[in-house]
């Protein structure tokens, strides 16, 4: 695309990280990157491959997190904000590549978190939706835009306890108009996002997904 190239000859790529000329993340902070112990996204305590601990299951609940990094990780955090703030989809490729899901689930859909439209910026970036397009190419499952936001909420990081996030998100959420009249009982889905931080999100889309019907909703974060 003419778009693309231009962009390429006035912003030449420079790592997210250092600063070095030469690629959106270079091969040493490539390899300092490390792969983050998984949570339970219920509790937030450590737990094998992501599952929900048998003990924080409810009917609503999530059924597992998957987290690439660690967000306060100097590099990571370089990434995700690179991913974020500067529209980046080749970052996103770089991160995504090396990505193999071991769930065990078979997904029918995938599903970003859907973010705001005032917050969507100029050129209409959702990270969430850049993500999962990237990883739908990869392990062929397809985009779902199943949910849709329906108001506006304060920004999560303002919120102090954990009942104040849950609060303000709460409501947040519905199912999109495309999918009111989709079968979706018994479905598996992975909810995408770029950060899990407190989680108040991801478990609020997985209340309206559960309620509406889904069997399986796990999520996929760049970091937690
Ligand atoms: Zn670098
Ligand atoms: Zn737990």
């Amino acid at each position: 695309m003419i778009w693309e190239s231009l962009v390429e000859f006035i912003f030449p790529r420079q790592c997210v990280s250092c600063e070095e000329w030469g690629d959106f993340l270079c091969k040493e902070c490539r390899e300092r990157l490390d792969f983050v112990d998984q949570i339970c996204p219920e509790c937030g305590e450590g737990s094998p491959m992501g599952w929900t601990h048998p003990s924080c299951r409810t009917k609503k609940s999530m059924d597992g997190l998957i987290a690439l990094y660690e967000y306060q990780e100097p590099v990571a955090r370089a990434v995700i904000d690179g991913i974020k703030y500067g529209f980046n989809q080749e970052l996103i490729k770089i991160v995504l590549q090396d990505f193999r899901f071991e769930s065990g689930e078979k997904f029918d859909f995938l599903v970003p978190v859907p973010l705001h439209f005032y917050r969507e910026n100029w050129r209409g970036f959702n990270q969430a939706e850049e993500m999962a397009k990237e990883l739908s190419s990869q392990i062929s499952v397809p985009v779902g835009k199943i949910l849709e936001r329906v108001r506006k909420t304060k920004q999560q990081v303002l919120m102090k306890t954990r009942e104040e996030r849950e609060m303000n998100i709460k409501g947040a959420f519905r199912i999109g108009k495309k999918f009111r009249n989709f079968k979706l009982k018994k479905l598996k889905v992975l909810l995408v996002d770029d950060v899990f931080t407190s989680g108040a999100d991801m478990r609020e889309c997985t209340r309206v997904l559960k309620k509406a019907g889904v069997e399986i909703v796990w999520g996929l974060a760049l970091a937690h």
